[in-house]
C-alpha cells in the first residue's frame, strides 16, 4: 500500500494498527494508521477523501446536558484555553468550536468572540444560539478578520484534519502579528496510548487522522512563522475513561463511560501526559 506522509511527504511508514474499528460510534469504516519513519507523523493511510461521513450523528455536535455542561467548565476547564490570559476586548476565533461550549462559557468574559465550523446548518444554529457569529466559510471569515485576531483556538481539532500544513497557514493569515495559536491535541506518545493500544479512545478511528507531536510542531512553528512558547500536559479523563468499556465490552457505551470516569479523573491526575496543548505565538 502506497504511503505518502502528510507532513514531510516520505513515502516509507511502518503500519502501527491495521483495520481499526469504530470503537465509539461504530461507523462502517475500518482504517489503518502509519508511522513515517522519516518524521514520525502516524496518520491514517489511505487518507480520506471526504470525512463526512465520519460525522453523522456526532456526539460533540449535539445539545449537551446541565451535567454535561458543568463537568465541562469545572473537570475538564485545564484542557480548554485560559480567557483570563488575554486583555480584554481581545477579538477570540475558536476553530471547530464543536458544540460552542467552550464559546458559550467565555459569553461574559469581556472579548469579542466569533466561531468557524464546517458544517453550515450547524454553524448557523450555533450562532443564534450563542448571539455571536459562527462561520462555516473560510473566505468569508478572512475577509472579515485577516490579520485581526489576537487568539485562536483549536480543542481537539487538529487531529480532525488531513492538512495540517494548510490550517498553519490559514490560521497565520488571521492572526495579528504576536497573536497567539493555542491548541490541543491526543498525545499518541502517552502512557495511555501505550496502554490501550488500538483500542485507545483518543485514537477515535475513523475520526482521528493525524496525530502530531512535540517535534512536528516545533518544526511547524518554524517553517510557518510561529514560535512554540509553551507545550502543557493536561489532565483530561476522557482517554481512559472512554478506553476502559472498550477494553471490557468491546465497544464505547456512555453509560459505561461515566461509570469509569472517576477513575480517569484519577488516572489523568496521576500521569498527566494523554493530551497535550502547544501556545504559539505569530511572528
Ligand atoms: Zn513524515
Amino acid at each position: 500500500m502506497s504511503f505518502n506522509c502528510v507532513l514531510c511527504e516520505s513515502i516509507t511508514g511502518e503500519l502501527i494498527y491495521a483495520n481499526c474499528d469504530d470503537f465509539y460510534l461504530q461507523k462502517p469504516y475500518r482504517v489503518n494508521y502509519y508511522r513515517c519513519e522519516a518524521c514520525g507523523l502516524t496518520q491514517q493511510s489511505p487518507m480520506p477523501l471526504d470525512t463526512s461521513v465520519f460525522y453523522d450523528d456526532y456526539p460533540i455536535h449535539k445539545k449537551k446536558s446541565w451535567l454535561f455542561r458543568k463537568i465541562q467548565s469545572t473537570i475538564m476547564k485545564p484542557v480548554y484555553f485560559s480567557i483570563g490570559d488575554v486583555s480584554p476586548k481581545s477579538k477570540l476565533l475558536d476553530y471547530g468550536c464543536g458544540d460552542g461550549g467552550f464559546l458559550e462559557n467565555s459569553l461574559n468574559a469581556d472579548l469579542d468572540l466569533t466561531g468557524f465550523e464546517p458544517n453550515h446548518s450547524h454553524s448557523k444554529r450555533l450562532s443564534k444560539k450563542l448571539g455571536i457569529p459562527i462561520y462555516s466559510d473560510f473566505s468569508e471569515l478572512l475577509s472579515n478578520y485577516e490579520g485581526e485576531i489576537d487568539v485562536i483556538t483549536l480543542h481537539f481539532v487538529l487531529e480532525h484534519l488531513s492538512k495540517p500544513h494548510d490550517i498553519f497557514q490559514k490560521l497565520f493569515r488571521l492572526l495579528k502579528p504576536g497573536g497567539i495559536f493555542f491548541f490541543t491535541i491526543p498525545n499518541i506518545d502517552s502512557i495511555e496510548a501505550r496502554l490501550f493500544g488500538r483500542k485507545w479512545h483518543a485514537l477515535d478511528p475513523p475520526r482521528h487522522l493525524t496525530f502530531l507531536e512535540e517535534t512536528h510542531v516545533h518544526a511547524m512553528a518554524l517553517k510557518h512563522g510561529f514560535e512554540l512558547k509553551k507545550t502543557l500536559h493536561l489532565p483530561f479523563p476522557n482517554g481512559f475513561a472512554g478506553s476502559l468499556p472498550v477494553i471490557f465490552f468491546g465497544r464505547f457505551r456512555y453509560f459505561l463511560f461515566l461509570v469509569c470516569f472517576p477513575l480517569g479523573i484519577i488516572f489523568s491526575r496521576l500521569f498527566p501526559c494523554g493530551t497535550k496543548a502547544y501556545w504559539l505565538v505569530k511572528i
